[in-house]
């Protein structure tokens, strides 16, 4: 993160006086999708470390933006949102970790699970109930009553760093309040809005550097004494590839150019769940027929492919299961 910092990667789209290049959102998502054809799990990373940058940037205050946002730039500092909880991360409306006011703080107490950064952040954007409605408070690492109960190993994003976290009466300043209390649900359905292609975007790139593989082994493994890439099973599943990495091209870059033009998150719902969704689908279906293509090479951990196909799968339940993807688009569709 730090080299990834230095070079200017993670500021893409933040503003220039904490240390971004304001570039846009679509040069952002690009570049996780580049990084994502080779590294997967650093891109899928880099996906999650906008989704604090964002929350500071839009609704922090001055005092939170200029703490927090040049070290998280520049990649020093690590930072996770923490809104899943074991009773399931499609329902975010029932809470269960509470943030109580007591004096010039609150008390916090509840679980997360599935927090990507959660080990190595050394802040947490965790939501949490405030009465009746959620709120967004940053814990910092060291936080007396926050742990991380443990790493949770995945299939894929092996270099991710998913964790269980705790909060037992933990104390968290009212300065560390991001945005109005009682706005955490709004707070966080615009961040997903705007970091969901990103996740697309990983998938987009796991679904590029199988096509790349799948090609280039094509073209050097020899049956029959010709390459493999004269066989018409083998170049239809390269067509395929290709047409379907092209198609969700589009499909993930759209969101991203809109909101560049200036279009609120709440004006791209359902572009930016489809964006989420074709990415799971492009990394899936492209790193399936690179498989096939590759024989019993495919799915040998020796080779680079076999991670990319662990990878592809965890891009399905990140930032939101496909069935919750399609029942955002349901519902612009039918309103
Ligand atoms: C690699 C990875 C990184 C992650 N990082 C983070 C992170 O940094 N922060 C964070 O907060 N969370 C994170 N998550 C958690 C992720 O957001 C959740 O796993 C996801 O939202 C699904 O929640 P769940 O696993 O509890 O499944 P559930 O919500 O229990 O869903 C179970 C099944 O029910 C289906 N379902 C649920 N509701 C409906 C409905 N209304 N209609 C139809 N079907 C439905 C789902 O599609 C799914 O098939 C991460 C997950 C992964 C895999």
């Amino acid at each position: 993160m730090r080299k990834i910092g230095a070079l200017g990667i993670i500021g893409i789209a933040s503003p220039r006086e904490y240390g971004g290049s304001k570039a846009g959102h679509l040069p952002a998502l690009i570049a996780v999708e580049e990084i994502a054809r080779v590294y997967p799990s650093l891109a899928f990373i880099l996906e999650v470390t906008q989704a604090p940058l964002y929350m500071i940037e839009t609704w922090g205050t001055p005092e939170q933006k200029q703490a927090w946002l040049p070290p998280l730039i520049r990649g020093e500092k690590i930072a996770a949102v923490a809104a899943t909880e074991p009773t399931g991360g499609s329902d975010l409306a029932t809470l269960n970790t509470t943030a109580v006011v007591d004096g010039d703080g609150y008390v916090l107490n509840g679980r997360k699970v599935y927090i990507t950064n959660g080990g190595v952040g050394d802040w947490v954007l965790v939501l949490a109930r405030t009465g009746e409605r959620a709120s967004v408070l940053t814990v910092e690492k060291g936080t007396p009553g926050f742990v991380v109960s443990r790493r949770q190993e995945m299939m894929g994003f092996k270099s991710g760093d998913v964790c269980e976290l705790g909060f037992s009466n933990c104390r968290v300043p009212k300065a560390n309040l991001i945005g109005k209390e009682g706005g955490g649900q709004a707070v966080a359905m615009a961040t997903f809005t705007v970091s969901r292609a990103a996740v697309g975007a990983v998938g987009l790139g796991i679904a590029r550097g199988a096509f790349e593989i799948a090609l280039k082994y094509a073209k050097e493994r020899t049956l029959y004494g010709k390459p493999i890439a004269n066989l018409q099973a083998i170049q239809f599943m390269l067509v395929d590839m290709d047409t379907e990495i092209d198609a969700a091209r589009w499909l993930i870059y759209r969101p991203a150019a809109c909101l560049d033009r200036g279009m609120a998150p709440r004006d791209i719902g359902k572009l930016s769940a489809r964006a989420k969704y074709i990415g799971g689908e492009v990394a899936a279906s492209v790193t399936m027929k690179a498989m096939q293509v590759l024989g019993g090479y495919g799915v040998s951990p020796e080779y680079h492919l076999a991670r990319l196909l662990a990878d592809a799968v965890e891009i399905f339940p990140a930032t939101g299961m496909p069935q919750i993807m399609k029942f955002i688009q349901a519902l612009e569709i039918l309103k």
